[in-house]
């Protein structure tokens, strides 16, 4: 990195950034305006599937761009039926909704929880929610996030949510024992943003089971773990579940804002003309990006890639890192990987960026991974090679860490 950048005078200080500021980028690699280089291993937070600069997606967008970006939802507009046939393929639910972000996504999911409610006569519906969870930041979703931070300034919540620790099954049955106003149950697959904390298979079958047995929704936020990133189209699909309704964002649209809930069949028919809507959601340019990244997803085998490499990444990171002092855990699925350390480490980010790496810390002391699902195995040996020593070099001491 040249001199630190100025902060932006103008710009809403809402993010600690880093002083770099990119210019472009191609496949795994970014470069900033000074024309240094970086290693991506971030992908703008799970969002670049296919990394940056994809010919094909590129020249898909340049043609949508050059037709039309946005109309209204007051028309058709025929890739919505596109992608939604698709990913009614992919998660063997039946329809969608589409909006722009993952909050929305999930707002569109507690929305339909509550109105599954009170279609049923529960005028006080309540949703069972997870600790470390995170689903958002509009007033709703931060309220349903298990995270004090994110919530910290913003009350009153949103009532309505009974909170209860992953994996678990019996800390569900109490927490909601005799209470005739629970309508459903809302998680991640694998927490991103609480620091790559995974439901375990058994448990996810438990947690369906008990939702069949209480006709309660089972709701799963794929924001983050979902589009192949695990190796499977969805991370619950490991388990051989379906969900009743499913959030998704970040992936979908390679780098295009996009969000889309899908629901099953007792889902699909709660909302009505009238219930809900958004502006921006299911316009031209993203459906094309959503269909064309879950189509060059197919065309380039990116689920078995994501897997492979994801399993070569983890398989280096251990070989590099089992004999660290500070080692807790590594962990994840596919390219969703974390390295939790006993002592806190988001200076590693900048440590990182000096060295030519883009990686975040979250949850303090768990250093994520989620590349684009287009790694490769060298590229994967590179992230191990720039950032094991940088973990050994900073964060090796107990006692004497500096965060
Ligand atoms: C990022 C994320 C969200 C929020 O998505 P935004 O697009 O930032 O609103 C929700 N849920 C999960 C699991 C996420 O990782």
């Amino acid at each position: 990195m040249t001199a630190a950048l100025a902060a932006s005078p103008h710009v809403m200080n809402t993010y600690a950034r880093l002083p770099i500021a990119l210019s472009h980028g191609r496949g795994c690699r970014v470069w900033d305006v000074n024309g240094r280089s970086y290693l991506d291993a971030l992908g703008g937070i799970a969002v670049n599937t296919l990394g940056h600069a994809h010919p094909q997606l590129v020249a898909a967008l340049q043609d949508q761009v050059g037709k039309l970006i946005h109309t209204s939802n007051y028309y058709h507009v025929p890739d919505q039926e596109v992608l939604a046939a698709k990913l009614v393929e992919l998660s063997g639910l039946s329809n969608v909704f589409f909006c722009s972000t993952g909050l929305e996504a999930n707002e569109a999911a507690l929305k339909l929880a509550r109105k599954f409610g009170h279609d049923r006569g529960i005028d006080r519906p309540e949703i069972v929610v997870y600790e470390r969870a995170f689903h958002g930041r509009s007033i709703a979703t931060l309220s349903a996030t298990g995270n004090p931070k994110v919530q910290a300034g913003f009350g009153p919540l949103v009532e309505g949510f009974i909170r209860v620790p992953q994996n678990d099954i019996e800390a569900v049955r109490k927490a909601t024992a005799g209470n005739p106003n629970v309508v459903a149950v809302f998680f991640e697959t694998i927490q991103g943003e609480g620091g790559v904390n995974s439901m375990r298979v058994d448990y996810l079958r438990d947690i369906r089971a008990l939702c069949d047995e209480r006709n309660w929704l089972l709701m799963i936020d794929e924001v983050q773990c979902g589009i192949g990133r695990t190796g499977k189209w969805f991370a619950h699909q490991w388990a051989g579940i379906l969900p009743d309704v499913m959030p998704l964002a970040k992936g979908l649209g390679s780098g295009v804002p996009i969000g889309a809930v899908v629901a099953g069949p007792k889902a699909a028919n709660i909302f009505k003309p009238g219930n809900h809507g958004t502006t921006f959601g299911g316009n031209p340019l993203a459906m094309r990006a959503g269909v064309e990244t879950l189509r060059i997803m197919e065309q380039d085998g990116l689920l078995a890639n994501a897997a492979r490499v994801g399993a070569h990444l983890m398989a280096g990171l251990r070989r590099e890192l089992g004999d660290l002092p500070t080692l807790r855990e590594i962990r994840g699925q596919g390219l969703m990987i974390g390295v939790e350390l006993t002592v806190p480490c988001g200076d590693l980010v900048k440590h990182c960026a000096e060295a030519g790496l883009l990686i975040s810390v979250t949850a303090d002391s768990v250093i994520r991974l989620v590349p684009p699902l287009i790694l490769t195995e060298a590229e994967a040996d590179e992230i191990v090679a720039l950032l094991c020593p940088l973990i050994h070099e900073h964060f090796s001491q107990p006692a004497l860490a500096t965060a």
